[in-house]
This record gives structure tokens, sequence and C-alpha cells, in this order.
């Protein structure tokens, strides 16, 4: 996990930080469940990067640029 201030959260805390993401933008994939964003605080992926498309490029999670604006996909499903 991203930046390690040594501080321990609680579980309902944990799970807050788990589910908040990196940035924010305009892409379809967030309302689609093949995309994994990145994690706030994360300090591994280029900055550019929102997350990772789990479908179209699979197995190997290709990356998706902050620059790389998608409004359509034919593979976008949407979150249950
Ligand atoms: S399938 Fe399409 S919409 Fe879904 S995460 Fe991948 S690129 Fe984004």
């Amino acid at each position: 996990m991203g930046e390690h201030t040594g501080a321990k959260l609680t579980p309902v805390e944990y799970l807050a930080h788990l589910m908040t993401p990196e940035k924010q933008s305009d892409h379809i994939c967030w309302q689609c469940k093949h995309f994994k964003w990145v994690q706030k605080g994360s300090g591994f992926p280029p900055k550019d990067i929102i997350g990772w498309c789990k479908k179209i490029h699979w197995p190997h999670y290709w990356s998706i640029s902050d620059m790389d604006v998608i409004k359509k996909c034919y593979a976008s499903e949407p979150l249950a």
C-alpha cells in the first residue's frame, strides 16, 4: 500500500482507504466492473495512471492514462 505513515487504522478506516481512488476523471471506466483504480496514496504507478482495465488487456492489466479519456468502450459492463 502507498504511503506508510505508521498510523494504525481501524478496520472501517482501512476499508474507506481501500475504496478511495487517487484520481477522478471522466473515463467511462469508473462505471465498469472491469476497472481497478489506483488507490489514494499509492506511490507505485506513474502519476498519469488512473487505474487498470482487467478485461481488454487481460492478463497484463494494462494501465489507463489520465490523458486517454475513454467515453465509450465496447467491453464496458456496468457495476452490479
Ligand atoms: S472494459 Fe472498457 S470501460 Fe471497462 S475498464 Fe476496460 S477499458 Fe474501461
